[in-house]
């Protein structure tokens, strides 16, 4: 093969995608390993899709998005808190793509990226494309908090950004006032920006202190949000990014060059979504891991407590066998598939999943136990 960009060479195949297949090929396993709503995408946004459809909005919408939909996102985070116009929004390809364009965006070779740990690793994998350097700040010391010691233990003049992301995939807990005062402290007034993920902050079931209110960071926080998660809409590829002005103006320029814009009629879509009471679908979330925890605890087992997504981490290191082999074997001795903790670079655990119907969660729960008495 002619080389290829050597930034691909470290690039590996997701490991959620890699246990997911493993247990596609035993017979009747229970799936706790994607991270992905069970539910149908609501029928008015569904319908919204048709109608646009029908009227035929099937050209190309403008690069930054359509402006109904950048006016209802700007309009829906200014009341969120994060005072925004519809200038500063940019629609893209879901989180995915708005953290492709954030990140790319931002960082030149060789500069730092501080990505609290355990993480969903798409942050890893974009900022090794990008030629930049990951930093793991490893929060499983530090009961999955920040703190100001542990920060300034990996904050170099060649920090670029640090990457948030509560409530959290994969333990789903959130990150307390402290741990973002820590960050705050350490970042403001300096040449750093606070990347927000905030993909599963509908999705949290107290309070969830967060950056992109504070209006003093306004100039140096990116914010990446989806449509995926709340409103079952994954497979609509839709989500956008908000930021400073100046920075937003030319992070369009990097979204149009590599995909022009999103479909025109999901966007119509996304419109009625915004508009859209989830609440219901929050609120069964809630359901599944108040059952989860209470199975977990029963079995002995040790976990950050879940305050949103939908993912608990559960702590294997008593059990001293790695997290590949744990959950290579709890999905062929027990038809139970987990993700591996290494996964997200956290040796130690494993994540599950409740985004699934209970009757598989209580399959999944009864195997477990099964398996634990017997290891
Ligand atoms: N961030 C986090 C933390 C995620 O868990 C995911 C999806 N699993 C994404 C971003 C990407 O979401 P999407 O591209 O579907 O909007």
């Amino acid at each position: 093969m002619i080389p290829l960009n050597f930034n691909l060479d470290p690039l590996q195949r997701s490991g959620i995608r890699r246990f997911t297949n493993m247990a596609k090929e035993v017979d009747d396993c229970v799936m706790l390993t994607i991270g992905e709503p069970d539910f149908a995408t609501p029928e008015p946004i569904k319908a919204a899709a048709v109608a646009a459809l029908a009227e035929n909005q099937t050209h190309y919408a403008p690069n930054q998005g359509i402006a109904p939909l950048r006016q209802a996102i700007a309009a829906y985070e200014t009341q969120r808190g994060m005072a925004c116009t519809a200038d500063q929004v940019l629609v893209t390809v879901g989180a995915t793509g708005a953290l492709f364009t954030a990140l790319l965006g931002i960082l030149n070779e060789g500069d730092e990226v501080i990505i609290p740990t355990p993480a969903f690793s798409l942050y890893e994998t974009i900022a090794t494309v990008a030629g930049a350097v990951p930093v793991a700040l490893d929060l499983a010391a530090h009961d999955f908090q920040i703190t100001d010691e542990a920060l300034a233990s990996v904050l170099t003049d060649k920090t670029k950004a640090i990457v948030l992301n509560s409530p959290n995939n994969p333990t789903g807990t959130v990150l307390s006032a402290e741990s973002l005062a820590a960050v705050k402290g350490a970042v403001a007034g300096r040449d750093i920006y606070i990347v927000c993920d905030n993909v599963y902050n509908q999705l949290s079931y107290g309070p969830c202190p967060d950056l992109s209110l504070d209006p003093t960071l306004a100039d140096q926080l990116l914010l990446c949000q989806s449509f995926s998660k709340p409103y079952a809409m994954t497979g609509w590829r839709v989500g956008y990014l908000v930021g400073p002005q100046p920075v937003m103006d030319r992070l369009l320029l990097l979204h149009a060059a590599q995909v022009a814009a999103v479909p025109t009629f999901v966007q119509s879509a996304c419109v009625t979504a915004l508009a859209t009471d989830v609440s219901g679908m929050a609120q069964e979330y809630r359901r599944r891991r108040d059952y989860c925890v209470e199975r977990l605890e029963k079995m002995g087992l040790h976990f950050p407590r879940p305050e949103g997504a939908f993912y608990i981490f559960i702590d294997i290191r008593p059990f001293g066998i790695g997290s590949e082999e744990f959950c290579t074997r709890l999905i062929r001795q027990a038809r139970v598939a987990a993700v591996p903790g290494s996964c997200f670079g956290a040796e130690g655990f494993l994540r599950i999943s409740y985004c699934c119907a209970m009757e598989n969660l209580q399959k999944g729960m009864d195997r477990l136990e099964q398996f634990l008495n017997r290891l």
